[in-house]
């Protein structure tokens, strides 16, 4: 058969060492044929590469088994035309007993255009796609994990996951940490809820009606899932409700910061795109004692005296509160005009 390949390498990886064999003539002669093996190391892989293009090697020949190949492959790709060869095709061909003539075997293959290519993306393909491969392993070992504590929770009869809709969420993080440290009790519980909290209940029981599972509650950052499940709201920060009224006022006419950022943090299918709220900072700190909001250091019209004094539950009007200073000041309801959205 004539040969389609003037200068071709082949090359056999191993753990430890890599065997190339180099395979030099025209298409109708006998090629001349020279071998040698190298370390596997960047530096002798470095000098199998010089000895390739020494020898004016136009396509290099390697299988496709295990990792091994994977570093030869990247060290040589952008110098030579790479064939991947399918292992189990090639092995299938008998006669091949070593290292040498395993490499001789795939030079010659490659020399007669005899192995069909595997593809092989691109390296900045093949670098997201590692990435993606190894996203894909912590997520599924965080879900493992995330399973095995769900169960051991109703091992133990704790029915966290039937109050809290996302338990690895803030709110329930922060009553898995109440739990280990011991001595909770539903309603230390219930306060410990972020965001918001809604129920068809008066708001002082909501957090204890719960736990003693006498009511229905929910417990959510879903504003649409409150806003079809719920008769009344109440916002959560902090362990504190800082804002509770029916749900149409709560969505349409919010008097506190907090609830105001909750909304803009939400698109909308009407309007002009905007930027969504994301709100500085972290959490409040509840193991201190508390002075003064403890929204302030997140609070985008804040003003020193939220630093000072702790606000009270105002009543805006009958059946809805807001503990804010300035919940009956026009400036609450500047707000949006504050964070420009
Ligand atoms: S009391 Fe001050 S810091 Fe707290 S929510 Fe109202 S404006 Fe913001």
């Amino acid at each position: 058969m004539e040969a389609i390949v003037e200068r071709v390498g082949g090359v056999d990886v191993g753990q430890a060492t890599v065997v190339a064999t180099v395979l030099v003539g025209a298409a109708h002669e006998r090629a001349r044929k020279e071998t040698r093996t190298f370390r596997t190391v960047t530096r002798e892989l470095l000098a199998l590469r010089e000895w390739f293009l020494a020898k004016g090697v136009t396509h290099v020949a390697m299988e496709g088994t295990g990792i091994y190949w994977r570093p030869v492959y990247e060290l040589l790709e952008d110098a030579f035309d790479m064939i991947l060869g399918n292992a189990h095709h090639i092995k299938n061909v008998p006669g091949r007993k070593t290292d040498v003539k395993d490499s001789e075997w795939l030079a010659d293959l490659a020399r007669h255009g005899l192995i069909a290519k595997s593809f092989v993306p691109p390296k900045p393909f093949r670098r997201l796609r590692e990435l993606l491969r190894y996203r894909r392993k912590l997520m599924e070992s965080r879900t493992a994990e995330r399973n095995r504590l769900l169960k051991l929770l109703e091992t133990a009869n704790i029915k966290l996951a039937r109050v809290a809709s996302n338990v690895f969420g803030v709110s329930g993080r922060l009553m898995l940490q109440a739990l280990l440290d011991g001595g909770a009790t539903p309603a230390a519980m219930a306060a410990l809820a972020q965001g918001i909290v809604g129920g068809s209940m008066p708001w002082p029981l909501i957090g204890v009606g719960v736990l003693l599972g006498i009511a229905m509650i929910l417990v959510s950052h879903d504003l649409g899932v409150m806003a079809e499940t719920c008769d009344r709201i109440a916002v959560v920060y902090a362990g504190q409700i800082v804002e509770e009224a029916d749900t149409k006022t709560i969505y349409d006419a919010p008097r506190h910061p907090y609830t105001r950022s909750l909304m803009l943090s939400v698109p909308t299918l009407e309007g002009p795109r905007r930027r969504l709220m994301s709100l500085p900072g972290a959490p409040f700190d509840l193991r201190g004692e508390p002075v003064g909001c403890r929204f302030a250091e997140r609070c985008p019209i804040a003003e020193d005296k939220c630093r000072r004094e702790t606000p009270p539950l105002v009543v805006v009007r009958p059946g809805h509160v807001s503990r804010c200073h300035f919940a009956l000041d026009p400036r609450a309801m500047q707000f949006e005009a504050v964070v420009g959205a």
